[in-house]
Formats: C-alpha cells, structure tokens, sequence
C-alpha cells in the first residue's frame, strides 16, 4: 500500500553554517514512526547535505529544477545535475514557484516530463487560493492543476509521484485547514486520479498535506485516511519540531 511521507521544505533557509547545524540536529533525533522522511535545502547545499546523510534514513531532496537538459538557462539547474549529486527526488509546482516565478500548468507539465525521464521521482505541488474557497470552486480549481499538468502521463508513470495539496491560504499563515478540509480535499483527489487512472493507481498514491502543520496538530491531520504525511516548511528547520512531526504517525 502506499508510504507515509514526511518531507521538510526548507526554502530559502539556512546558509552552509546553519545547514550543516541543522543536518547535525536532525542525525540526534530518532524516528519511531515508518514515515519515508525527506529535507529539502537549497541548491548550493544539496551536494554537502547528500553526503552528510549518506549513513543516514534522510532522503535529501531538490526545492525546484528546469525543464532543459543544459543549455542557455542562466541561473538555472537540471535533472541530471541534480542526480549527479544524488538526488532523486524534486519538488515541483510549489505555490512559491507558481506565484512569484511564473511557474503554469504547462511549464509545470514539462518539468515533471524531465524529471520522470532523468527517473527522478515528483512530489507534486498544487492548491486553491483562499478566493476560490471562499467562492466554493476549490475542487475544481485542484482537478484542473492536477490535469493540466499529470494528465498526459501514462498510469505507469504514477509510480514515481507524490502529490501534494497545499492550500495557498495556508502556508506560512499559522492557518491550518481544519483535518475535515484536507480530508475532503485529499478524498476528491484520490477519485479525480481514480476516474482517470483506476483505482489501483489511486489507491497507491501518497497525498502530502501542506500548509501551517507543526507539531501540536499534525497527528490530528495524519490520522485522516487519505492523509499520507505532509510538506512542512517553517516547521522543518527545526530538527525536534521536525521530529515530532515525522513521529506523530
Ligand atoms: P509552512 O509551509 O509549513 O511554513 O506553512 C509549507 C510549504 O510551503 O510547503
């Protein structure tokens, strides 16, 4: 059946200093949950992190990449620069991306087409504004984010991807959706790519919440049944905060 996952976003956090302090917290603490636990630093820390959780269960994963394999992209990095430093697994389509790089559907459509062929695994990012909650069209502002940008793979590409809903009203806010919102959410979620892809498919696809989940409430929102961990951003750079949320599975 599928994973529980906890993955921690640091974004643009933490310099060489505070990483490596943060990757040395973190290889104190012990985990007594089964979740799949990633960290998320920032590009010219991937290299030093990889190797510092080498010996560790700590996945190290990349915040972003380009579509193009090399070329012309000033300022940007590729799959396969990313797998040469040994990682193999990206974020993509966060609402950051989204809201302050430009990141659409379709751009987005094609770089988890680089990523599946460097065969990297997606955690895939998408959610509603808090405008289109307040006007009841989340559901189909989500579909059409996950179809623009998933519907052209084929079923056996699902293997390799993670979803993960994250309200946009909740990041960074201290609001949480209440366990019932991500619930239903998480729900629909599952049957849009069940009425796409059949139940197998769905049913073995992990859905990451996002957005304000911290320790005192994440056990809550993981105990939801299509809940199957969560993309933590401010409490992720804290290694007990971290910790306690990866354990409250
Ligand atoms: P937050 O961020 O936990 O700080 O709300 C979540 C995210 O952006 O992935």
């Amino acid at each position: 059946m599928r994973k529980n996952i906890v993955a921690g976003n640091w974004k643009m956090n933490n310099d060489l200093a505070q990483t490596e302090g943060l990757l040395t917290d973190l290889q104190k603490q012990t985990q007594t949950s089964d979740a799949e636990v990633m960290v998320a630093p920032s590009f010219t820390n991937l290299w030093h992190s990889f190797q510092s959780l080498r010996t560790s269960d700590i996945e190290v994963i990349a915040q972003n990449m380009h579509f193009a394999e090399n070329g012309a992209y000033t300022g940007e990095v590729s799959a396969s620069m990313l797998k040469s430093v040994g990682i193999q697994t990206v974020i993509l389509g966060h609402s950051e991306r989204r809201a302050y790089f430009n990141e659409t559907d379709a751009t987005l459509a094609k770089k988890v087409d680089a990523a599946l062929a460097n065969n990297m695994r997606v955690i895939f990012c998408f959610g509603e504004e808090l405008e289109d909650r307040k006007s009841g069209k989340e559901e189909t502002v989500v579909g059409n984010q996950i179809s623009n940008a998933l519907f052209h793979l084929d079923a056996s590409a699902f293997k390799s991807i993670v979803l993960a809903y994250e309200p946009v009203w909740a990041i960074g806010t201290g609001e949480t959706a209440s366990p019932e919102q991500a619930q239903d959410m998480h729900a629909f979620i599952r049957k849009t790519l069940a009425d796409k892809y059949g139940n197998d498919i769905a049913d073995n696809l992990s859905i990451l919440y996002g957005g304000s989940v911290k320790p005192n409430n994440a056990k809550e929102i993981f105990s939801k049944p299509d809940v199957d961990g969560g993309l933590i951003g401010g409490a992720s750079l804290k290694a007990e905060d971290f910790f306690a949320i990866v354990n409250a599975f």
